[in-house]
């Protein structure tokens, strides 16, 4: 039996109390469904951004660790896109920060919108956003990235009495090696180099990854069959041979600007 007054919640609750979307349990519970309420909503609350509501990198990471073993194990074909908003700064500096956090708020919301309940957006960090989509077959990539590029570039957000703000996204992409265990780092470091060339190409673009299982990187390689290579030195040469095709470029998959 838990006695309340032995541990010290103030903290836990005065935290939740803030969060407008924490639901903890009246006074009229329990201790111990008490306890479990205060620990669901502390975990709901450490995977969330508090500015946007969306996703943080906490949460995104462990989605994007578990859509790896996924995609290993099944072959399931998983997207993820990395999202920056184009100029930012131009935001801050015209309207003000406080304007700048209600454009990086809409653009979450309109985000979320866009996504399949599977799917995961996170608040990457500062105005950039990620999202994973599992299930995604390798036609669908484009047509999905380029309507969120649409759908954020046609928002207006009120920044003030008179005026309303407008952004565009650079998008880029890579979908997981299927069947190829990889790491998240390595995922997001595709997509980020296909979110450098939509933006060193002129923004509000979209770029995706298009090498697939085949294509697996030297490190990629490295984690796959370095087991076999120090027990089984033949199967080594034979896993080498096939696995010689490697490449790391991407096709280049550039779509229009409006
Ligand atoms: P680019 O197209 O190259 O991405 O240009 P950019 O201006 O978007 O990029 P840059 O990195 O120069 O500036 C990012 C800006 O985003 C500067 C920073 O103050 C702003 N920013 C980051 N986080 C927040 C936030 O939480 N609120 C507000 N209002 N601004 C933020
Ligand atoms: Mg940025
Ligand atoms: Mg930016």
């Amino acid at each position: 039996m838990i006695n309340l007054r032995d541990l010290r919640l103030d903290d836990a609750r005065a935290l939740l109390e803030q969060d407008p979307l924490s639901q903890l349990v009246g006074p009229d519970a329990s201790s111990t469904v008490y306890v479990q309420s205060v620990i669901d909503n502390l975990c709901e609350l450490s995977l969330k951004d508090p500015l946007t509501g969306l996703s943080n990198r906490r949460h995104f990471y462990n989605v994007l660790s578990r859509e790896i073993d996924n995609a290993t194990r099944s072959g399931d074909s998983a997207l993820l896109l990395m999202l920056d908003i184009d100029k930012f700064k131009i935001v801050n500096d015209t309207y003000g920060h406080l304007a700048g956090d209600l454009v990086l708020r809409a653009v979450a919301n309109c985000l979320a919108t866009c996504m399949r309940p599977m799917d995961t957006v996170a608040r990457y960090g500062g105005e950039e956003f990620a999202a994973i989509f599992p299930n995604c077959p390798a036609s669908f990539g484009e047509v999905i990235a380029e309507r969120i590029r649409e759908t954020v570039g046609n928002l207006r957000t009120p920044v003030s009495a008179l005026n309303s703000a407008q952004v565009t996204v650079s998008i880029g992409g890579a979908y997981a090696p299927e069947w190829a265990h990889s790491t998240a780092a390595l995922w997001v470091d595709r997509a980020d180099i296909q979110l450098y060339r939509a933006k060193s190409e002129g923004r509000n673009r979209v770029y995706i990854d298009q090498h697939r299982e085949n294509s697996v990187s030297a490190e990629e390689k490295s984690m796959l069959f370095n087991h076999r290579l120090i027990g089984d030195p033949a199967g080594a040469e034979t896993v080498s041979s096939n696995a010689s095709g490697h490449a790391t470029d991407s096709h280049k998959n550039k779509v229009n600007s409006p």
